[in-house]
């Protein structure tokens, strides 16, 4: 008998395993595979580090900074260049600022810039409860400025289509600005405002795990012990008269499936599993593309998102040997391309050459320079990452309604309150407040 058994040991679980350890419970962490980490998996190889998961996460914040700490998870802040972000729009690249000077970039045409900046006195109406990332942003910016926020938004973070994904959904803090002070510029700076004294402003940076997010995983594993039991494939989760039973072998009170929504239909109820069943994802690949400096000459950055309106299929390149130490041997670079997802699913059905091949041309094209990469290496997510589209909001809410029924039963993960690691760090710390007012 323990206080919480966690189903998976991805990241999701690790973490809610972490922080209920960190605030005194006995946690059981069960993982089907022989590694934790779930997708993120990093791969190390030939003198590169490619992430075909998360690679990066902004640091500090207030419920993921305390797990890391108490954990002994090793982060660092990312290289200075992490600091410069492009754009690819209209076959040129643009640099684009951190800060409200973005206004003044050659993002998107004068008259669409000024009708941005008319955000905080444009009263519209949502066009219905649930808004696409594309109707809300079209509706408080304008659509010149609209277009391209949505598609950056929902490309860079969820691979997803910004006609389909539901803003109040995926961003919904975003929203909250709106819905409290009537403007999205307006309720930003309201938040900032609204700040108690006593607490200043902490910049977030990009911080990256020296050893990848394995390292990262490895390090949280480490932390948790004897209670993270790899190889340990969870069958069966039956409700019993005094909590919880895993296997016929675990008993709790409390159960958390830190599994995406498919992994855990099978141990769930029947009237939650039809329901969790109907959440979406959808697949991509990830390519990495390694060579020598002369070869690969990449800016310094972050990396560059690809905008609406280009005949490019990547959704982002990440240039990650100039923002992270270590992902590529001494004289080389490293540069990661997004594929796929719900933005362009059909692509695909092509092959791991064929994914190379077209990364190449575009990486080329993106950054002006013919690229010629000696190593190669092509990883596909499958089913890959959860979409938060129109009807999120609602699902939520009736998979909640429904988990009040089970005490004790909770769901954690990507696929519902947070797609990156931040959103699982609130979620962590979230679960274990429940759990320990014993709600
Ligand atoms: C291309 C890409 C880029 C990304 N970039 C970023 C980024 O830069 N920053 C960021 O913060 N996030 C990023 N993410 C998201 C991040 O990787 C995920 O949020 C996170 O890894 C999800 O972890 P999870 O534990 O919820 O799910 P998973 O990793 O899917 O973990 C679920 C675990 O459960 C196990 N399991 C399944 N069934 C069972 C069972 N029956 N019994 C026991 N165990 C079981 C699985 O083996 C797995 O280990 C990215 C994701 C992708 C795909």
């Amino acid at each position: 008998m323990t206080d919480v058994i966690i189903v998976g040991g991805g990241l999701a679980g690790l973490l809610t395993g972490a922080e209920l350890k960190r605030r005194g419970r006995d946690v059981v962490v069960l993982e089907a595979s022989d590694r934790p980490g779930g997708v993120a998996q990093t791969i190390s190889e030939d003198g590169y580090l490619l992430e075909p998961a998360a690679g990066s996460v902004l640091l500090p914040t207030p419920e993921l900074t305390p797990i890391l700490d108490a954990a002994g998870v090793r982060v660092v802040e990312a290289l200075a260049g992490s600091k410069r972000r492009y754009v690819y729009l209209r076959d040129r690249l643009i640099e684009v600022p951190d800060s409200p000077a973005v206004l003044f970039s050659p993002l998107i045409p004068w008259k669409g810039k000024i009708r941005a900046a008319r955000e905080p006195w444009v009263r519209t109406e949502p066009t219905s409860d649930d808004e696409s990332i594309l109707d809300y942003l079209n509706r408080r910016f304008g659509t010149d400025m609209g277009r391209v926020a949505a598609t950056l938004m929902a490309h860079g973070v969820f691979a997803g289509d910004p006609a389909r994904l539901s803003m109040r959904g995926a961003f919904p803090r975003i929203v909250a600005w709106e819905d409290n002070a009537g403007s999205l510029i307006g309720g930003g700076i309201a938040a900032m405002r609204n700040r108690p004294k006593d607490k200043p402003r902490v910049r977030k940076t990009v911080h990256v795990a020296p050893g990848g997010m394995a390292g990262l995983a490895d390090d949280l594993a480490r932390y948790l012990g004897d209670a993270l039991h790899t190889g340990h494939p969870v069958r069966s989760v039956t409700h019993t008269e005094g909590g919880w039973s895993v296997d016929d072998e675990f008993t709790a009170g409390s159960v958390i499936l830190a599994l995406a929504p498919h992994q855990a239909t099978p141990l769930l109820p029947h009237d939650l599993a039809d329901l969790v069943g109907r959440g979406t994802t959808a697949p991509v690949a990830v390519v990495g593309l390694g060579g020598r400096m002369a070869d690969i000459p990449l800016p310094i950055g972050f990396g560059a998102l690809i905008g609406p309106d280009t005949d490019l299929h990547t959704l982002g390149i990440l240039f990650e040997s100039q923002y992270a130490a270590g992902r590529a041997p001494a004289g080389h670079h490293l540069a990661k391309g997004i594929y796929g997802g719900a933005a362009d699913p059909d692509i695909m059905g092509l092959s791991d050459e064929e994914l190379v091949a077209l990364m190449i041309e575009e990486t080329s094209r993106v950054i002006g320079i013919p690229i010629q990469p000696t190593w190669t290496r092509v990883v596909r997510q499958v089913p890959g990452i959860p979409q938060y589209d129109v009807g999120h909001v609602g699902w939520m809410q009736d998979i909640d309604e429904r988990l009040a029924t089970y005490p004790g039963l909770h769901l954690a993960g990507w696929g519902y309150r947070g797609i990156g690691l931040s959103g699982l760090g609130i979620e962590a710390v979230a679960l274990a407040d429940t759990i320990l007012n014993n709600r």
